[in-house]
């Protein structure tokens, strides 16, 4: 069984991923790992991708295809984090697995509105002066904007401003549409309310599992 998992920025996808490859021991494969260890292998495909990788260059969509396609065996259950990321991995993954009569059994999209992503994303502190991190929605400094360990000031970082999160969800969605679109003239895709409590998406998301493996049988 192949699971692909889409989600936002700030829409859970790792630590729901995690709980996913427990609770079905999915194998949990991501593209960042399968890039380290094909790199680290120095395989062919490993190879060729660290020359884009040195650049600064994103890997071209069919050597990434190539790769995760590559670490697919029979009879292991997968779930799928972060690929494919656009339609041209998508459609490249469609062809190399059906020669092995192979194919994605759910694609599944934590949907979340683009409000809460923002309010997610833009949450996370740090303080300049130690580093220590927090997080306005979770973990507040006591004191306002004061370090509760040094007394530094706690700051947020360009990377969690509003206009950067703006562009990743941009990013996100622009990608994201047309493999929700592909996904369900395929006739495999569901999403799950993504806003909710973190226990609350789990049992959504395995129930969508459960109902997609006993159609399996
Ligand atoms: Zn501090």
């Amino acid at each position: 069984m192949i699971v692909i998992l889409l989600g936002a920025p700030g829409s859970g996808k790792g630590t729901q991923s995690k709980v996913l490859a427990s609770k079905y021991g999915f194998t949990h494969l991501s593209t960042g790992d399968i890039f380290r260890a094909e790199m680290a292998g120095k395989t062919a495909l490993g190879q060729k991708a660290a020359e884009y990788v040195n650049k600064g260059k994103l890997v071209p969509d069919n050597i990434v295809s190539e790769m995760v396609a590559g670490r697919l065996e029979p009879g292991v259950n997968y779930l799928l984090d972060g690929f494919p990321r656009n339609l041209a991995q998508a459609e490249e993954l469609t062809r190399m697995l059906a020669p092995e009569n192979k194919s994605i059994d759910k694609v599944i999209l934590l949907d979340l509105p683009q409000g809460e992503a923002l309010r997610r994303l833009t949450s996370r502190r740090i303080c300049a002066k130690c580093g220590e991190v927090y997080n306005v929605l979770s973990k507040p400094p006591k004191n306002d904007a004061k370090c509760d360990a040094c007394g530094g000031d706690v700051v947020q970082r360009a990377d969690d401003s509003e206009a950067t999160a703006k562009k990743r969800l941009m990013i996100f969605d622009d990608l994201t549409q047309p493999l929700v679109a592909y996904y369900r003239a395929e006739g495999v895709f569901e999403q799950v309310n993504g806003a909710q409590a973190p226990e609350k998406v789990s049992r959504d998301l395995a129930a969508v599992i459960d109902a997609a493996m006993a159609v399996k049988k």
